[in-house]
């Protein structure tokens, strides 16, 4: 059925062409709940799956550090201990669980192409995309001086670990403000640092915000770095006052959380697949569907409203549901 790319050894290919071609029934690109989930399912079909893990190995989870909201987990469990569970039960029903990197694909035709670090090339029969999304961070060297010590970009996942306490949330979208609302349900104090004298925000959101008493929003103000011994105690910050120019200020906090945005993973499959304006892949209603058949999308990478790992795992079974029934009527 497959028919192998002929690999030319012309000097002026070289660079582009692959040195090694390899079909499966199933791809899964991407090793989060969503891909560990739809490979444990893709795996029991006897899809023989093969899964590249990504440049994350685990995903976004194995940045946090104790994930208590995972039916199953009692007791919580970390977010890495938790993603080398998923891996092991993949594993356990022989799912092909590989180290790389998805570079570049093609689903033009009826054999989907997806290139790994530009040297392989896989031509599958299904893929299934659970690349994830990124959380957007400032950029500033205290965020990784404290990643795991206060900064986090997930109030859902990290905010009951500061109950009680001051934390602040940077932006002024609808993440930063749902995070600002959860967050003050929790926390004593939240501020919100909105960079301009707007909140970018739905409208009902901005009420909400605005509404809230335990919220302050420090309006025209920008984060220039975060300090405290070992962990998080307060962030350096600086207003902008116009053409009166700057003023410094300190807040104390022992919180601080990123709401400026996530950038789905899905720029190497955007020309073959509709996605959102943010990126975001467009699956068919209650499905895991995209609009190119035997191209499935789950997790983070096409859901821009819930991004939890238990709703991220229940896409990846769907789309391993979905591969496994498109592969039967194709292949009856
Ligand atoms: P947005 O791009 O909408 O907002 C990002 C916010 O972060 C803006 O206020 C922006 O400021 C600010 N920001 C960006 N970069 C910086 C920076 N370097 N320093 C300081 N502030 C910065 O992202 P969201 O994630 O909030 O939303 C993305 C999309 O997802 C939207 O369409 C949103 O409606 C949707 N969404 C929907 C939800 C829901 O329906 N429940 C929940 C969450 C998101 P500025 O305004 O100045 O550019």
């Amino acid at each position: 059925m497959f028919k192998p790319l002929d690999i030319s050894e012309n000097e002026e290919n070289k660079s582009t062409q692959p040195t090694d071609v390899e079909q499966v029934k199933c791809l899964i690109i991407g090793s989060g709940p969503a891909g560990y989930t739809a490979a444990i399912y893709a795996a029991r079909a006897n899809l023989a799956p093969v899964m590249y893990e990504g440049l994350q190995p685990g995903g976004q989870l194995t940045t946090t550090t104790e994930v208590e909201n995972y039916p199953g987990y009692p007791e919580g469990v970390t977010g890495p201990v938790m993603m080398e569970d998923l891996k092991k039960q993949a594993e356990r029903f022989g799912t092909d669980v590989r180290w790389g990197m998805a570079t570049k694909a093609d689903f033009s035709g009826g054999v989907h192409k997806v290139w790994i670090d530009d040297s392989k090339l896989i031509e599958a029969e299904t893929v299934i995309i659970a690349t994830g999304a990124t959380a957007k961070y400032l950029g500033l060297p205290d965020e990784e001086k404290y990643a795991g010590g206060g900064v986090s970009a997930c109030a859902t996942c990290d905010g009951f670990f500061y109950r009680g306490k001051d934390v602040a949330v940077v932006g002024g979208g609808d993440t930063a403000t749902e995070e600002a609302m959860y967050l003050a349900g929790l926390c004593k104090k939240v501020y919100l640092i909105v960079r301009r004298n707007e909140l970018r925000a739905s409208k009902v959101m901005v009420e909400r915000t605005l509404n809230t008493k335990n919220i302050e929003i420090l309006w025209k103000h920008q984060t220039k770095g975060l300090f405290g011994d070992g962990v998080v105690e307060g962030a350096h910050l600086v207003k902008n006052l116009g053409e009166e120019g700057e003023e410094n200020v300190d807040i104390k906090i022992d919180g601080f959380f990123l709401g400026i945005g996530h950038k789905p993973n899905s720029d190497i499959f955007a020309e073959y697949l509709d996605t959102d304006e943010v990126g975001y892949i467009n699956t068919i209603s209650g499905t895991s569907k995209t609009k190119v058949p035997g191209i499935f999308a789950c997790g983070d990478v096409q859901d821009s409203l819930y991004r939890q790992a238990v709703t991220a795992a229940g896409s990846g079974c769907m789309a391993a549901i979905d591969a496994e029934r498109y592969l039967s009527e194709k292949n009856a």
